[in-house]
């Protein structure tokens, strides 16, 4: 577009440019980016070039905007980028150039509705305040006027709703002719009940004939890159420039980023026709020059992808810092990774602690549900309430810490009544039995409380002094698997109650890491090898849901691949449960082990009483006790029926 020989009038501009001047608006047909040129002011602070917008400065953004432009064919645009290529002006040109030509509704994105009032505060407000014609448009938002709050902006015929990908009614809120979505590889891949939030998002624009889509984001690992499979559906159009050397057109690659060894300072860029090197110095003139190419011109939707290479000098890191910053991250495989995201715009390929269900299921062992192999010496369980179930997971534990799925299952209640209640003591009443006949009750139990939680208390507060604790998964990341408990019943007066019911932070994400590290491991290892079995015949279910989350090591957490979890949640409060201070099975030592062993594993002489009797004092038949510290003698195992 325009920008190659730098900004030209179109006809009749320089008598429009009169009219504005003479209080008239802007034409509804002006190009976003003619409008940017003319009407976008950057502000004063933040911005690292304060002042009159200019195209010509980020030329590769002139194709992106003008696709979103009213004129333009195009209904879905993709921009997939790295950091510091203007990524985030180019939105805010959209969305200012809409304001001020458009009488429409619009809808603006962003991961979450803290997010959207972020933008909305401090991008979109500076942008309306340092832009005169945007200024007396919207009035700055005032909480009494309904027309005009944070997340909702009116102009004379038109209207922009701010929504955040983790709000379902926010997205649904309004119908939309443009729907701007912002960093949609940070939005979560399904929101509870209503799907993917891009497409909730989407039909609310599908009776508009005039609708435009617009993409944007920086790209994560692979599998749950959204912006990278937009991008693989649509033209993949690459920014060329022409070599200064031999003229030759290319688009801009790391691996032909050049420097001699250990001076990253003396980076240029090497013409893949002439292998010259091309000093940094000349970016601002090829880019003025340069064009976007498409790879496949035949599909009709431009996706357009930008590096760092593209910085344009001034406005980010120059070729010297991207390849200091690249031998830094090559000592670190995760900075690595974000190095790859975050400069070069590109996806990486998904951990390889990636776990795939199908493999997982062929791990099962020969052991039925609910029998105790050999070995195993200590049960835990875990617990999930549903709206309509209670999912459950029986957690074995043994030595150097091995552990066995003995049971899972969805258990039908209503957790808002009695009944369900009841149905769920039932189950746990059903002490299952080891190799030598022995029962085994649990020694701890967690439950969530995070979803009814008064009814959650009401059924643990009974049934603390036997084990049963109420857990929640913590916010924060880096949290221990299990933390101090909190008092979560109080009085009238705002005093915790001493004998109250407890509930437990549970370090989910610290969990799930040690969890899916022992799987990874177990990959590499023969059957007999292994540190985690599982019973026969568990449903397809399980390991579905166990692998329904992926390590995502940019933004540092765990990320649902698929919305069902409960397998791979309640199997974090049973190791939870193994980690409370009660029990602390990770921390035995051998001797505690073989105690418990010679009382729940007697050699044959011993439990048939043809030899010395069983050293330990423990009867078989009475509960076990586990030799934790500090001995809490009341505290584990009974579960009687009432
Ligand atoms: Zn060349």
């Amino acid at each position: 577009m325009g920008a190659i020989d730098g900004f030209k009038l179109p006809d009749g501009w320089a008598l429009f440019g009169q009219a504005f001047a003479a209080g008239f608006e802007p034409p509804p047909r002006v190009t976003v980016t003619e409008w940017a040129d003319q009407f976008r002011r950057l502000p004063t602070k933040g911005a690292s070039e304060p002042g009159a917008w200019r195209t010509d400065r980020v030329p590769f953004l002139a194709e992106i905007m003008d696709c979103m432009s009213a004129g333009h064919p195009s209904k879905r645009v993709v921009f997939i980028k790295s950091v510091q290529v203007g990524a985030t002006e180019c939105l805010n040109n959209v969305v200012g150039w809409f304001v001020d030509t458009q009488k429409a509704p619009l809808m603006v994105v962003q991961p979450t509705l803290d997010m959207a009032e972020r933008w909305s505060k401090q991008r979109l407000a500076s942008m309306i305040e340092d832009s005169p014609s945007l200024r007396g448009k919207i009035a700055p938002a005032r909480s009494r006027d309904s027309g005009n709050t944070t997340l909702l902006k009116e102009w004379a015929g038109g209207v922009m709703v701010i929504s955040g990908a983790n709000s379902g009614a926010s997205l649904r809120s309004m119908p939309a002719s443009y729907v701007l979505l912002d960093e949609v590889d940070a939005y979560p891949e399904e929101i509870e009940g209503e799907g993917d939030p891009v497409k909730l998002a989407e039909a609310r624009a599908t009776t508009f004939p005039r609708r435009k889509i617009l993409l944007i984001s920086t790209p994560t690992i692979e599998s749950l890159s959204r912006i990278n499979k937009e991008w693989q559906a649509s033209d993949q159009r690459r920014y060329h420039i022409a070599c200064p050397h031999c003229g030759h057109p290319q688009h801009l690659i790391w691996a032909n980023l050049r420097w001699p060894k250990d001076r990253p300072d003396l980076a240029a860029y090497q013409c893949a026709a002439c292998d010259k090197p091309i000093p940094e110095h000349h970016k601002t003139d090829l880019l003025r020059a340069g064009r976007w190419i498409a790879t496949h011109p035949e599909r009709d939707v431009p996706g357009f992808h930008i590096n760092g290479l593209y910085t344009p000098i001034g406005l980010g890191l120059t070729w010297a810092e991207l390849a200091s910053e690249w031998q830094d991250a090559h000592k670190d495989p995760a900075h690595l990774k974000t190095f790859v995201n975050l400069r070069l715009g590109e996806v990486v390929a998904d951990p390889e602690e990636k776990l795939d269900a199908d493999d997982l299921e062929a791990r099962a062992s020969a052991y039925p549900v609910r029998q105790i192999p050999v070995g195993c010496l200590a049960i835990t369980v875990g617990i999930d309430v549903q709206k309509d179930r209670f999912a459950i997971l029986m957690l074995g534990h043994g030595r150097q810490g091995a552990m066995w799925v003995l049971d899972w299952l969805e258990l039908p209640a209503d957790p808002t009544a009695p009944a369900g209640w009841q149905s769920l003591d039932d189950w746990l009443a059903e002490i299952p039995l080891n190799s030598r006949g022995l029962s085994m009750r649990p020694l701890m139990v967690a439950i969530d409380s995070g979803y009814l939680t008064d009814n959650v208390l009401a059924w643990t507060r009974e049934r603390q002094r036997r084990g049963v604790i109420a857990v929640k998964g913590a916010s924060t990341p880096g949290k221990p698997i299990i933390n101090k408990p909190s008092k979560l019943d109080v009085t009238i007066r705002g005093r915790t109650i001493k004998h109250g019911a407890e509930g437990w932070i549970v370090g989910a994400d610290t969990a799930k890491s040690y969890l899916f590290n022992r799987l990874a491991a177990d990959g590499k290892k023969t059957a007999t090898e292994r540190t985690v079995h599982f019973a026969a015949g568990l449903d397809a279910s399980f390991y579905a849901q166990l692998t329904a989350e992926i390590w995502d090591p940019n933004r540092r957490r765990w990320v649902k691949v698929r919305p069902r979890n409960e397998s791979l949640d309640t199997w974090v409060y049973a190791l939870a449960a193994a980690h409370h201070p009660a029990v602390r099975l990770h921390l035995w030592k051998e001797p505690q082990w073989a105690r418990l062993e010679a009382a729940l594993e007697p050699n044959t002489k011993d439990l048939f009483g043809m030899d010395e009797k069983p050293r330990d004092p423990i009867a078989p038949t009475t509960p076990i006790q586990p030799p934790a510290r500090p001995p809490l003698p009341r505290r584990v195992g009974g579960f009687a029926r009432r």
